[in-house]
């Protein structure tokens, strides 16, 4: 991985935006950062604003493990392309089978209930988040994470029939066994698009299936380094966000011969995220923003 704050970086943005470029985000410890309780994450002002601000010079999609009811309200804005389910919601191609998908899932539900009353999985750190055709079973707040994950994933073992499971951080996610993935849903979203160009950007396992597409007119963002991952290009951290999004709004907007829209637009940004108030705002960085690491 290369930090994309460097020169391969800023050649590979060179080719890549261009008028019509399709910019991807996941939302969880993407675009907002990651928070005790799943239900509490919400955008930072800062980068709501600026996503408004960069729709005005290209489309904007999202791409999340989250169902689309639960998206929807979080955002704040209007996205071109909102892609919840890993896939399974929002695209002209899904869901193939969405009644035996909710059966499925109820099947599941009702094991894992049964498996959480006993042992070490009745701990009350480890949350069951029902999205009707996907189930993820977080376990961030579990007492004992290393003894958890093994019983955790030996529960999943005897479902019937096989969920495909994906994991992440402090989660597994479990799909119908022939869902697809952020990878062939992405795929999906650049045909559907018709975009030239995309980046996307992903903090987590379930991001991976994108980064490793083979695709020249993809560049891969990961917000933080990692051994691991076949993204292409690496911010360091969450915050950096902002600084990527100001780069993208500035890049096109002067390709669209705008420099004063540039400006504008950054200033309306910058004023936007100074003035708001309320959960996203307010923190005690310089960009508002604040990650569980900080
Ligand atoms: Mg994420």
């Amino acid at each position: 991985m290369t930090p994309l704050l460097s020169d391969a970086g800023r050649a590979r943005l060179d080719s890549i935006v261009r008028p019509g470029v399709l910019c991807v985000f996941d939302f969880d410890g993407t675009l907002a950062p990651i928070v005790p309780q799943p239900n509490q994450a919400c955008l930072p002002a800062p980068v709501l604003t600026r996503l408004v601000a960069l729709q005005q010079v290209t489309r904007v999609a999202i791409l999340t493990g989250r169902s689309l009811v639960d998206i929807g309200p979080r955002l704040q804005f209007k996205a071109d392309f909102l892609v919840g389910n890993h896939g399974l919601e929002g695209l002209p191609q899904s869901p193939p089978d969405i009644r035996s998908f909710q059966q499925m899932c109820r099947l599941w539900r009702e094991d894992l209930a049964q498996a959480f009353t006993g042992g070490q999985l009745a701990d009350p750190g480890i949350m069951l988040e029902d999205k009707l055709i996907s189930l993820s079973v977080h376990y961030r707040h579990a007492a004992h994470h290393e003894q958890v994950e093994p019983a955790l994933r030996a529960v999943f073992g005897r479902l019937n029939p096989a969920p495909r499971i994906i994991g992440g951080k402090y989660v597994f996610n479990l799909l119908p066994p022939t869902a697809g993935d952020k990878g062939t849903a992405f795929d999906q979203l650049m045909r559907h698009s018709g975009a030239p160009s995309a980046l996307y950007v992903g903090d987590d396992v379930t991001d991976e299936d994108v980064f490793k597409l083979d695709r020249p007119n993809l560049l891969s963002i990961r917000i933080g380094q990692s051994q691991y991952s076949s993204a292409e290009f690496f911010l360091r951290r969450h915050v950096d966000i902002v600084h990527l999004l100001d780069t993208l709004i500035e890049r096109l907007a002067g390709q669209a011969g705008s420099r004063a829209l540039a400006s504008t637009i950054a200033a309306s940004a910058a004023s936007a995220a100074s003035a708001a108030t309320g959960p996203a705002a307010g923190n005690n960085d310089n960009t508002g923003l604040r990650t569980l690491n900080e």
